[in-house]
């Protein structure tokens, strides 16, 4: 296939056809179900999923076949079957629930107004991951503008993924054989390390979220009473987070929460720091003065992709500052979530990190745990040599540089289900979730430019999946 023709096409096609859809997508505050309790009444699940189904009537490929699953109680998942000339199945994964709109959107932006400036589109979930069902489609069109056969596609795009996926097992139950067994998969819902190549995800951390409760009182008292005899219940939350985390260094403690990192994603490691240098720190947003962990970027980059990480995401029990009293309170609550390794169980890690927070409460505390739905890692299997050649051929014609690979710290629950299901398949898992594109921040946009790009580099792997992956029919 002709790549710079596939570019041409990507370019145009984004312009007319995918950005006035995301932008109309960005409008719309499709929260994933854990943050929002309505979201079976208040339609917006229904009004994104009518502005993609309308937008496939228009724009779906060459026989393509729009299903969408609806289990009642469950959010939808659309299916898109586009059929193909070998008995090889490729399955495009993509999600259109959102992270909420969080603080801090700086003047001129706001999570729900789609805002062009230059190659950024701004606004919550035009990045993370609505442009995914677009680009997939438009991976094919570029393909059919050649006259270029592909494999069968299946695009599954799901809304319960900011939610770590609870609703998808059940649709992949009822829909297993219109799936059938992909020989590849390609998530568009992943990072990239800079805008400048080609990157591959080999792992995905996994993450255990919980609601840390520490209740000493049955209701609050005057401090000037309290402090003293009453032990707070911060200073016990305190202690329990210091048997999970090293408070000096962040270190996670608890031997069981870590793994031996695979040599091979060490190298990988050293590679990718070698060719990012400072960007491995310089990318985040910095108050003056501020350090990073370590001044080595092997290490910062296996924090981030291999070891467990703990932050601090909400409360409860603690007041606003204007409504702050000099009072004992009776209760704190602290929103736990800790990234655990790629091969880590993410039910052991629950199982660990029950055992270590509630086991002997300090003064007798009341101390609960209530734990969101775990979410495990994933660790790639070896990259088929046909794949690793496509990546970097793509990588080099259409940005001068070879393709690069590199575990992802963040996590697609979906992705460790596949990898599970299907231990033949290959996976070519990447996103546009570049240097500060800031999903699940404020300020969050879609690198245009790169999507472009990243869009033709999946019409050149469906092509040599084709060539490589496949037998042909007839
Ligand atoms: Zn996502």
């Amino acid at each position: 296939m002709d790549l710079q023709r596939a570019l041409a096409f990507a370019d145009a096609f984004w312009e007319e056809e995918i950005l006035p859809a995301l932008s109309e997508y960005i409008r719309i505050p499709v929260l994933s179900r854990v943050f929002d309790p309505e979201w079976e009444t208040n339609g917006h699940t229904d009004r994104a999923l009518a502005l993609v189904r309308d937008w496939l009537e228009e724009n779906r490929p060459q026989g393509a076949k729009v299903t969408v699953g609806k289990i009642p109680g469950r959010t939808p998942v659309l299916l898109v079957e586009i059929p193909g000339d070998t008995d090889e199945t490729a399955l495009m994964y993509g999600h259109l629930d959102k992270q909420p709109e969080m603080s801090g959107w700086r003047s001129g932006l706001s999570a729900w107004s789609p805002v062009r400036e230059g190659h950024r589109l701004y606004g919550r979930g035009g990045a993370d991951d609505g442009y995914a069902v677009f680009a997939s489609v438009a991976a094919i069109r570029a393909l059919e503008e050649q006259k270029i056969s592909h494999a069968r596609v299946m695009v599954l795009i799901e809304f319960s993924e900011e939610s770590g996926s609870p609703d998808l097992p059940a649709y992949m139950e009822d829909f297993s054989r219109l799936i059938g067994t992909p020989g590849l998969v390609i998530a568009l819902d992943s990072g990239v390390s800079n805008y400048e190549q080609l990157w591959s995800t080999t792992s995905l951390r996994g993450v255990v979220g919980c609601a840390l409760t520490v209740e000493v009182l049955r209701e609050g008292v005057h401090s000037g009473d309290g402090s003293g005899t009453v032990p707070s219940s911060f200073r016990i939350t305190r202690q329990l987070l210091s048997r999970l985390e090293d408070e000096t260094t962040g270190v996670v403690r608890p031997e069981g929460l870590r793994v031996a990192i695979p040599e091979a994603r060490i190298e990988e490691a050293k590679a990718v720091a070698a060719a990012l240098g400072d960007e491995v720190h310089s990318v985040f947003p910095w108050v003056s003065g501020m350090r990073s962990v370590s001044d080595d970027p092997v290490e910062l980059l296996l924090n981030r992709t291999w070891r467990p990480e703990l932050e601090v995401t909400g409360q409860e029990g603690i007041p606003r500052l204007g409504n702050a009293g000099n009072v004992l309170r009776p209760f704190t609550t602290l929103k736990l979530s800790l990234r655990i390794p790629p091969t880590l169980p993410s039910s052991r890690a629950e199982e660990i990190v029950r055992a270590v927070l509630t086991g002997e409460p300090p003064y007798g505390a009341r101390v609960s745990c209530q734990f969101d739905a775990p979410a495990g890692g994933w660790d790639a299997p070896p990259l088929a040599p046909w794949l690793r050649e496509a990546l970097d051929e793509s990588s080099e014609t259409l940005f001068g540089k070879k393709a690069m690979h590199l575990g992802d710290g963040g996590s697609i629950p979906f992705i460790g289900t596949l990898g599970r299901k299907f231990p033949e398949a290959q996976f070519f898992i990447t996103g546009v979730l570049g240097p500060e594109s800031n999903a699940h921040g404020p300020n969050e946009f879609l690198e245009i430019g790169y999507a472009k790009t990243l869009t033709a580099a999946v019409s050149s792997v469906l092509d040599a999946h084709r060539v490589n992956g496949g037998r042909l029919r007839g």
